[in-house]
């Protein structure tokens, strides 16, 4: 892979299964951009600051250690020396990490991290596949491949409930679907980069595609 492929959309549409699995076919590095900002959130949370409070949580921003892996094979998020892997999923930062993405100056504190990691892998393997919401739209706009993944409520939140059964934390379908869907609505109507698809965007609905379906029709879509 030469550059960037962009994939953005909602949560439980498959993009961070899709995404790696992609760059491991590629020989591509990987970002999970929604893995920095729960990082932000966790530090935010450990600082025992509001997560709405703009001014407490841009100070904390300011002074994260945050490092990630962009192997596919070995995602690491750390904080500092401290691997966060698992408490980043946990439901303490899902329910905060939406009001901590909106606040203007962590978006613009991570976008200067994502275009460092976005230079070295382009360096080192030669591209990248970077997931999120507005990395078509914000991050990489000249990415060569964009696509923005889309499938219904019902899919997505019998995804990610299925995610969090695997990953051993409790859940419910209702309740997973009523936060699927809160956090969507956050993330859609923020003022600083929302949820969006990039004008050059390919749409790919995966309500019914299985992981291997989803792939061959990006895999179908890439100039390698
Ligand atoms: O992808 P994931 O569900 O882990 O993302 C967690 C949250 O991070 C999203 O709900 C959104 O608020 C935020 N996010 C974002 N921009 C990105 C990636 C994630 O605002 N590029």
């Amino acid at each position: 892979l030469r550059g960037v492929i962009a994939l953005d959309g909602p949560s439980g549409t498959g993009k961070s299964t899709v995404a790696r699995r992609l760059a491991t076919l590629l020989g591509a590095g990987y970002l999970d951009t929604g893995a920095m900002f729960r990082a932000v959130t966790l530090a935010v949370l450990r600082a025992g600051v509001d997560p709405t409070d703009e001014v407490e949580v841009t100070r904390v921003a300011e002074g994260v250690d945050l490092r990630m892996s962009t192997d596919p094979a070995d995602q690491d998020v750390r904080l500092g020396d401290d691997t966060v892997n698992a408490e980043i999923r946990g439901q303490a930062v899902t329910l905060a990490v939406s009001a901590v993405s909106a606040v203007p100056r962590v978006r613009e504190l991570l976008k200067l991290h994502q275009w460092r990691i976005v230079d070295e892998a382009c360096a080192g393997r030669g591209g990248i596949v970077v997931e999120g919401r507005d990395i078509g739209t914000a991050i990489v706009p000249d990415a060569p491949l964009k696509v923005f993944l889309t499938a219904s409520a019902d899919a997505r939140a019998r995804r990610r409930t299925s995610q969090d059964a695997a990953e051993g934390r409790k859940s419910t379908l209702d309740a997973t679907r009523a936060d699927v869907e809160r956090r969507d609505g956050l993330d859609s109507s923020r003022a600083a980069s929302p949820l969006r698809p990039a004008e050059d965007a390919v749409w790919l609905d995966t309500t019914d595609l299985d992981v291997e379906g989803v792939l061959d029709r990006i895999l179908g879509l890439v100039d390698e």
